[in-house]
C-alpha cells in the first residue's frame, strides 16, 4: 500500500527529492530535514505501514531490513558504537508522519531519557 497523501511514500517513489544516505530493495535512509543531532537519518521501509508495530505485523522481512539498514547507516556515519534509535509511535508518542520510520541519531552525547 502507498498513499498519495503520504510524504514518505512520495520520497520513496522519487517524486520528492531527498538527501539519500543508503538504500536496499525494501528500505531507504535519508537525512532528516530538521536535524536534532549532528547525524540524524530517517530509515524508512518502502512499504507503507503507519507504525513500526504495524510493519512488524505485516512483514518480518521488511522489519528486519529496517534494522539491517540502520546498522549499515551507523557504520557509514561512523556512529556504530554510539547512537540513539527512536521510533515515535502515535501522536502522543511524538509521531508526526504516519509512515513507519526510525530515527538514527548520533554525533553528540545523549543524557536525557
Ligand atoms: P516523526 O515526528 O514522525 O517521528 O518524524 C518525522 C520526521 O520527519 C521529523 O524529524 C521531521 O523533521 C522529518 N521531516 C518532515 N518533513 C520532511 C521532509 O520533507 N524531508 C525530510 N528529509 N525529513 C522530513
Ligand atoms: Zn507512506
Amino acid at each position: 500500500m502507498t498513499s498519495d497523501d503520504c510524504l514518505f511514500c512520495r520520497i520513496v517513489s522519487g517524486e520528492l527529492p531527498t538527501e539519500l544516505v543508503a538504500q536496499s530493495e525494501r528500505t531507504i535512509a535519508f537525512r532528516d530535514i530538521n536535524p536534532a543531532a549532528p547525524v540524524h537519518v530517517l530509515v524508512v521501509p518502502r512499504r507503507h505501514e503507519p507504525t513500526i508495530g504495524a510493519l512488524a505485523a505485516a512483514s518480518t522481512e521488511d522489519l528486519a531490513d529496517v534494522f539491517a539498514l540502520i546498522a549499515q547507516v551507523t557504520q557509514q556515519e561512523g556512529i556504530a558504537e554510539h547512537h540513539r534509535l527512536v521510533f515515535n509511535t502515535g501522536s502522543k508518542g511524538g509521531q508526526s508522519i504516519f509512515h513507519a520510520h526510525g530515527h538514527v541519531l548520533g554525533g553528540k552525547v545523549f543524557t536525557e531519557r
